[in-house]
């Protein structure tokens, strides 16, 4: 709450109005008139349907309406796409566009994006077993453009090794792995590298070929025409620069050799401090925010002028209507006035589900597909036994720890405690479109586990780690699936070659507890990158208007290791920040407190637990996994029968088609098999550019006309 008291003032400060009147001008935003009535959308019949315009989503629908490459046949009739969202469009939104405006706090669940219903839907976790029980704020983006709208804008690619992973050990055939991926995942962007102004991080690991040579290579690497806007931060507060020497010093000393920065953290290759910052979703002409909305349609022309692309906003998406295996149409409900609508799926036409990784599990569920025990429990017919759906849920568990800054250093606070430096701001950024209110945090840096820990620690966790999987493993807890995931994490932890920490700085007090007044402050997140603990999202109700149950299983009793690697990240917060020069610049740790004796292991968990928070990047709930893994074979059947654990993790084929019906798909950050290194919106961009180009035999005929050659 007092976060938010602070966000609302340096918003009001920032953007030289009060922003009670914004969030009027919000609150009374209507559809706009890009987009279609509800009883206009349900008269149609679709060729495709996309449930839910997010990350996924919108990217499916500016691509599919595209003009078609006809190449020497006949020009094959557009595809009649539609797309139902919950959410509005809101073009020229500034709680959406201005980066600092709505989400200046990013995930810590206090900006004024989150936590406010216009925006996020505004679900909690279940009680946290492994917290004590806590219960944690779980947002999701309610808006068309989905979480790309309210999130923190970060743009990071994984590791090659994550995505190999998918391609090779779990299967899903070399189109998925890093190489593979590579054309989409510049297909969505236009990168543009650090310019002077953006002072790089860590100059001083800079010998040859140069500054000059490194951008232009960063240059090449990226994708330059894709509608995504992808650019450097413009601005720096005091800290940046002196934490990210401070890290590289502080990860040498431990390592035992130098620790340098990362000049192409995008090339598959996300460890260290990234020598230029880390990239985000932020223009660089205009300042403001470059989310799915505004990339994929907004700003391309003419895609809001397609005859054949349909958009209804403010209406839920209630369940798919099957005739066997088939689906036939999509009900869905108006928010405004509770009618509801069925829009019809044409002869040989598609549902595309992109309503991410907690809700399209929850839409399945509820039109019968899922575990049969499950949905006749709720009385809901079955349309296929699919136990998979809604399994394997995975996400990024942080901890926090919080310092106050010296009086004097230039943090983000400032916005709000100096008037003329938040004046200053505001006329950079009405100039020239750059400055703090363009900030997003740069300083992002996932760090291998070995440089965290001894080499003892290190050997003594691994074993742990081992003998907890191997008694899981015996109480037949795990699946086929997660056996091959488990062995996957811990190869990777082993080679040392991905970093398993994430450790960002955001140059700013008050996310966790008030703000002192008049003092800056700044943040330390550790982000757990990897790990082993698997949650599940599932419905408990009938009513597709209640929120889902979602667990995603923070730090399980059963699997100790997880609880010990952040502690590992929290510990390495007080660390670094007690190294040379970031040290000249803080004043004190407030959590955990100066008093905490970081060799005490009772006390250090339990302030690590205390700040623990999702880094909201659930996926994996519709796998994709190959169907021996468990997509519904004969074999999976039959070994049903004869076994009371099911272990069908697999949902969706390497097509992101479900196995067992006959046209519908999920392409959006729950079809992700195994978590990735970094942020998700990257990668779901790019899943979403594959999925239209896949080479698929059970690809429908139609939509295969309309492949993008790349
Ligand atoms: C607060 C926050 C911060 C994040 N920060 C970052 C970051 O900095 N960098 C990064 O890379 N990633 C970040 N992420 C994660 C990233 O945004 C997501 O992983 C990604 O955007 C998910 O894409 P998606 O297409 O799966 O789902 P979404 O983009 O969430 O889209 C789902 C869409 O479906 C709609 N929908 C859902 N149910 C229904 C229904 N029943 N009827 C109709 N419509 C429905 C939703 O309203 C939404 O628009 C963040 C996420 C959040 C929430």
């Amino acid at each position: 709450m007092s976060s938010k008291r602070m966000l609302l003032l340096i918003s009001t400060l920032l953007l030289g109005f009060a922003c009670a009147s914004r969030i009027d001008k919000i609150s009374s935003a209507s559809p706009s008139r890009t987009t279609i009535p509800a009883s206009e959308f349900s008269s149609k019949e679709f060729d495709v349907i996309i449930i839910g315009g997010g990350n996924a989503g919108v990217v499916l629908a500016s691509r599919l309406t595209a003009p078609p490459i006809c190449a020497d046949m006949p020009c094959p009739s557009p595809l009649r796409v539609g797309v139902i969202e919950a959410g509005l469009h809101r073009p020229g939104d500034p709680l959406i566009d201005v980066p600092t405006a709505g989400n200046l706090l990013g995930n810590s669940g206090c900006g004024a994006l989150i936590g406010n219903p216009s925006y996020d839907w505004k679900f909690q976790s279940v009680p946290q077993d492994g917290l004590d029980g806590a219960v944690l704020q779980y947002p999701r983006g309610r808006v068309l453009g989905g979480s790309t709208a309210i999130h923190s804008m970060v743009w990071q690619r994984g590791n090659r090794d994550d995505y190999d992973a998918w391609a090779y050990d779990l299967g899903n055939g070399p189109g998925w792995s890093f190489d593979r991926l590579l054309p989409y995942l510049r297909r969505s962007e236009s990168y543009f590298a650090a310019s002077d102004r953006a002072n790089p991080l860590a100059t001083h690991t800079l010998n040859s070929p140069g500054l000059d040579s490194l951008r232009r290579h960063l240059d090449n690497f990226h994708g330059h025409d894709g509608p995504v806007q992808v650019s450097h931060n413009s601005y720096q507060t005091a800290l940046e620069r002196p934490a990210s020497l401070s890290l590289l010093n502080a990860l040498s000393d431990r390592y035992g050799h130098p620790f340098v920065a990362n000049y192409n953290p995008d090339g598959g290759d996300a460890v260290s401090v990234p020598l230029f910052g880390t990239s985000r979703t932020v223009s660089p002409h205009s300042g403001l925010r470059s989310y799915a909305a505004s990339a994929y349609l907004d700003s391309q022309s003419g895609v809001w002028g397609r005859p054949h692309l349909s958009v209804v906003t403010g209406v839920i998406v209630t369940h798919i209507v099957f005739r066997d295996t088939t689906a036939r149409s999509v009900k869905f409900v108006s928010e405004a006035n509770g009618t509801i609508y069925e829009a019809r799926v044409a002869e040989g036409g598609e549902v595309i589900l992109c309503a991410g990784a907690i809700q399209s599990p929850q839409i399945l569920e509820l039109s019968g597909i899922g575990n049969r025990t499950r949905l006749e429990n709720l009385n809901i017919s079955v349309v296929l036994d699919l136990p998979g759906v809604g399994e394997n849920l995975q996400d990024h568990p942080v901890t926090l720890s919080d310092f106050s800054v010296k009086d004097g250093v230039e943090t983000l606070d400032w916005l709000a405690l100096n008037k003329t430096h938040a004046q200053l701001h505001k006329d950079l950024f009405e100039a020239a479109k750059i400055g703090a209110l363009t900030y997003t945090a740069p300083l992002l840096a996932p760090i291998p586990l070995r440089a965290l820990l001894s080499t003892t620690e290190f050997a003594v966790l691994r074993r742990e780690l081992d003998i907890s999987i191997s008694h899981l493993d015996r109480e037949g807890k795990l699946t086929p699936f997660q056996r091959i995931q488990y062995n996957v994490l811990r190869r990777l932890v082993d080679e040392g070659n991905v970093g398993w920490v994430e450790m960002v700085l955001v140059p700013t007090g008050g996310i966790l507890g008030a703000p002192i007044p008049g003092k800056g402050g700044a943040t330390v997140i550790a982000i757990q990158l990897y790990p082993f603990g698997r949650g599940s999202v599932h419905i408990n109700s009938t009513n597709p208007l209640a929120p889902p149950l979602i667990n995603p299983n923070f730090l399980p009793e059963e699997l100790p290791w997880d609880s010990q690697v952040l502690l590992a990240g929290s510990r390495f917060a007080r660390d670094w920040f007690s190294t040379t020069p970031i040290v000249d610049f803080i004043d004190k740790p407030l959590y955990p407190p100066a008093s905490l004796k970081l060799d005490d292991d009772e006390q250090c968990y339990k302030y690590m637990r205390g700040s623990v928070r999702t880094t909201n990047h659930p996926l994996g709930t519709t796998a994709m996994a190959p169907r021996h893994l468990g997509g519904g074979s004969l074999l999976y059947h039959v070994l049903n029968l004869i076994s009371e654990h099911d272990d069908r993790t697999g949902v969706v084929d390497s097509s992101l088609k479900i196995y067992g019906l006959d046209n519908v798909r999920v392409a959006d950050a729950g079809s992700i098999p195994l978590t990735i290194g970094v942020a998700t919106q990257a990668t779901v961009y790019a899943l979403a550019e594959k999925v239209i180009s896949i080479e698929d035999q059970n690809f429908n005929v139609r939509l295969k006309m309309y492949r993008y050659p790349i």
